[in-house]
């Protein structure tokens, strides 16, 4: 086991304390670098689903003032930024990324609780200057209520910052549920929160079964908003399950993000994009490029520049400061990535940079080395489905209206990358493209300030930005003689 300064309590937090499972049940937490144990976590699931939504419920009938909810949030950030090392390193102790990704992260989800603070002030109530029929008509924008949080693994601090920085600003007590694989930096982030002396029950953090604490999210009465990020099979089934209920949802799921790549194109500036935003986490992230789509006379010298870059990168644990890559999650996940690579082999692809065999996969350790591949087309299942690992996938298109099409032909609609000089061809093709999220001459991704959030088989929602706040809100409209 592992002393981990901010790991004091390496259990579930309800109602203002550390719990284990009422039943005894633990799990552990593994380096997916090393195989080593990290920590034992309790195992919860209903029961404490349940009592963490009683408390938050009590919660919210001791609502912090305005004034009190932005000192807190903001407090929260420079918490998180005065604690960066530490929580870095738990980041990639339990999820396996590069040290100074970790820290980039902190980085950002401290901007979620500043931005957070800075913009619900623009959410306080608002009397209209007209009077309608005579009256005064003031928006408020009221708590919506218990929010229940579930996160994934490949951001576990910033999934979370993105949902609590929001719940917390709006006067929403939460209840929140990260992965399995990832708990500690919840268990870190929600530490910090307690150790400057919340209200009882206005954070609560569970984890354990996880279909079981969904089905108490989906169903309790007492849960108005639930927000979901990870992948579309089980926000669709939450989606499902808290139907008739008529919860509140953020969903936050998968991607297919086109990457485009037009004649008249920056190259180097394209190639840095496409290595930035597909090699971030080792292609763990729903926003990375999936399917590069290059027009033909720049497609070989493309293919070039991406070889020359991807043959430099160099996978290994972590926390070593010379690694760009470190392990894909599990064994799962270094399978499906294996898969994507064999199909597209017999379905005609060409590997012109790794290795054609790809190993077995480990119970730990799953290191993939990146692979770039051309000749790429629709019938793939990199083209059809998110990968989540370091494989760069290229096609060549004929013109714009190919890459259109093509960027267009996925179920998803998350992120998607588009590289042009010509701003009013930027513009053109950005309106036709379907996707929440859209970089243009850039890899970049979500940034506190902005909302993101996806279309079609991407969810609904959005997260960072005023909307974002939005989603953990009522608007109650008051009509009044006074
Ligand atoms: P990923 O493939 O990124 O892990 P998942 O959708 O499987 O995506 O997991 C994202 C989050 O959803 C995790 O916290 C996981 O524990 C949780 N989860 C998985 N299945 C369910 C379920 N049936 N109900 C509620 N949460 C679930």
């Amino acid at each position: 086991m592992m002393d981990l300064e901010l790991i004091k309590n390496p259990k579930v937090l309800i109602d203002g304390q550390w719990w284990d499972a009422s039943d005894g049940q633990t799990t552990s937490v593994i380096n997916p670098a090393t195989g080593e144990q990290i920590a034992h976590v309790p195992k919860a699931g209903q029961h404490e689903a349940n009592e963490a939504v009683l408390a938050a419920e009590r919660a919210l009938h001791k609502p912090l003032s305005f004034d009190d909810r932005v000192q807190l949030v903001a407090r929260i950030a420079r918490l998180l930024l005065e604690n960066k090392d530490q929580l870095a390193r738990i980041i990639t102790l339990e999820q396996g990324k590069p040290l100074r990704e970790s820290i980039a992260e902190v980085e950002y989800s401290a901007g979620f609780f500043t931005q957070a603070a800075e913009q619900v002030v623009h959410l306080q109530s608002n009397t209209l200057k007209q009077r309608p029929r005579g009256l005064k008509w003031t928006v408020h924008h009221r708590p919506a209520g218990v929010a229940a949080l579930i996160t994934p693994w490949n951001f576990p601090l910033a999934q979370l910052a993105k949902k609590v920085s929001a719940a917390l600003a709006c006067g929403c007590p939460i209840v929140a549920k990260p992965s399995e694989f990832t708990p500690l930096s919840a268990i870190a982030l929600f530490g910090l929160i307690e150790s400057i002396g919340v209200p009882r029950g206005l954070v609560n953090l569970v984890f354990g079964e996880a279909e079981m604490i969904g089905e108490v999210f989906c169903t309790h009465p007492m849960v108005r908003v639930l927000s979901f990020t990870g992948s579309t099979r089980v926000g669709r089934l939450l989606n499902e399950r808290a139907s008739s209920h008529l919860k509140r949802m953020t969903l936050e799921l998968g991607g297919s993000a086109p990457f485009i790549v037009l004649n008249d194109s920056h190259l180097e500036m394209a190639v840095d994009g496409l290595m930035a935003s597909k090699f971030r986490c080792a292609g763990q992230t729903c926003v990375c490029a999936s399917r590069a789509l290059v027009e033909e006379k720049i497609s070989d010298r493309f293919v070039e520049m991406v070889v020359d870059r991807t043959k430099r990168l160099r996978v290994g644990n972590g926390l070593d400061p010379e690694t760009d890559l470190g392990p894909l999650i599990n064994s799962s996940g270094y399978d499906k990535v294996a898969l994507h690579v064999s199909d597209a082999m017999i379905r005609g692809a060409k590997m012109v940079f790794g290795s054609g065999s790809v190993g077995p996969s480990k119970a730990f350790g799953n290191f993939f080395e990146p692979r770039v591949l051309t000749e790429v087309n629709e019938s793939m299942l990199v083209s059809r489905e998110e990968t989540f690992g370091p494989v760069i996938a290229i096609r060549t298109v004929r013109d714009e209206s190919d890459a259109i099409r093509l960027a267009n032909d996925t179920l998803y609609g998350l992120a998607a990358y588009l590289f042009t000089s010509d701003q009013d061809r930027a513009a053109r093709v950005t309106q036709q493209l379907h996707f929440g999220h859209v970089g243009v001459n850039t890899g970049t991704g979500p940034t506190p300030e902005a909302p993101f959030g996806g279309m079609k088989d991407s969810g609904f929602g959005r997260e960072g930005g005023l909307e974002g706040l939005l989603e953990f809100c009522e608007t109650q409209t008051l009509a009044s003689k006074f």
